[in-house]
């Protein structure tokens, strides 16, 4: 089984409106919408329509969007079993205003999410332990995650560890329990203090990475593709991305990380660099429509020889 952890600030709500708002002031937008987040959540979900059977664990608010929100995951094939809900805080959200110079004010309340914890993760223990792979972030309190990654190492399940969002004093135990250190390269800059905006670059904070102690580490980069560095290996490989136009890419990230899960679960021997260019390729389509799961390609709108 595949099994995709995350927990994400589930929700976002966005408002398009010609400015933003000042303190007190009550405006007219134009555009609402609201859409299905959270990075765990969105890797699960790309995972899932690429054909990986994939779990959730993770907590929402007993209340009206957290029903919602359990039902995207049901609708997208993905094992809510260890979905919990609680009355102690809301569903996580993000709440999005955006003008018309595509500036942006955002509030975010982690909400439930924070409450997902030990006793969580321990009930959950009978689908860790028969993962192939478990794929975490940061939109949860970074020891659940530490704990979730360590559970699977314990049992000998695959790890993906993607930081984000990034914070600049990232655990250093997170480095070994990441099989896969995933991250882009706005996070690569937080973590290695150095900028990272060439291929050259990505190269020397993958190298830098992978001295904390991850197995291999994946750089993205964007239109560039991105970098990986196995662990095997003294230099890493520049794997380009597809030319494609794009149109949004909001949430290319998570789904070059969900199809990196499926291929991991279900290409076990397929080398990292080949798994990323297919990744790559995945994420390539996403970003050629509006929208974060709603751009996500399922299995059958895909060439057969990504599978
Ligand atoms: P994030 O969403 O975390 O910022 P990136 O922007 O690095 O992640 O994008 C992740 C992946 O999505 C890239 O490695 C690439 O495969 C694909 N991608 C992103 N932007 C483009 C683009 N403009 N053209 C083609 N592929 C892209």
């Amino acid at each position: 089984m595949c099994f995709l952890k995350d927990f994400a600030y589930c929700l976002f709500f966005l408002s398009q409106a010609l400015r933003l708002p000042k303190a007190g002031e009550t405006i007219h937008g134009h555009k609402f919408f609201i859409g299905f987040g959270g990075k765990g959540a969105n890797k699960c979900i790309q995972a899932a329509r690429l054909g990986a059977k994939t779990a959730m664990v993770c907590k929402v608010g007993k209340d009206f969007f957290g029903d919602n929100y359990i039902q995207n995951f049901k609708d997208n094939g993905v094992n809510t079993e260890f979905v919990g809900q609680t009355s102690d805080a809301a569903t996580g959200t993000a709440s999005i205003i955006v003008n018309s110079a595509g500036e942006n004010a955002i509030v975010i309340v982690a909400g439930a999410n924070m409450l997902l914890g030990s006793g969580e993760l321990h009930k959950a223990l009978p689908v860790i332990r028969h993962a192939k792979v478990l794929v975490c972030q940061l939109e949860i309190s970074p020891q659940t995650s530490l704990q979730a990654l360590r559970m699977a190492q314990e049992n000998k399940v695959k790890t993906i560890f993607n930081p984000a969002p990034a914070i600049p004093d990232l655990d250093s135990g997170f480095y070994g329990a990441s099989g896969v250190f995933c991250c882009n390269e706005t996070e690569a800059e937080l973590l290695t203090g150095s900028s990272v905006i060439t291929v050259e670059d990505a190269d020397r904070a993958a190298q830098e990475l992978l001295k904390r102690g991850c197995g291999s580490v994946i750089i993205t980069l964007g239109p560039q593709g991105c970098v990986v560095l196995e662990g095997k290996e003294s230099t890493s490989k520049h794997v380009p991305s597809t030319g494609v136009t794009a149109v949004d890419t909001t949430g290319a990230g998570d789904s070059f990380i969900g199809a990196l899960a499926l291929y991991t679960a279900h290409y076990p021997s397929m080398p990292l660099e080949e798994m990323a260019r297919r990744a790559n390729q995945v994420a390539g389509v996403s970003v050629q429509a509006v929208g974060t799961q709603s751009s996500y390609p399922n299995r059958k709108d895909l060439p057969a020889d990504l599978f």
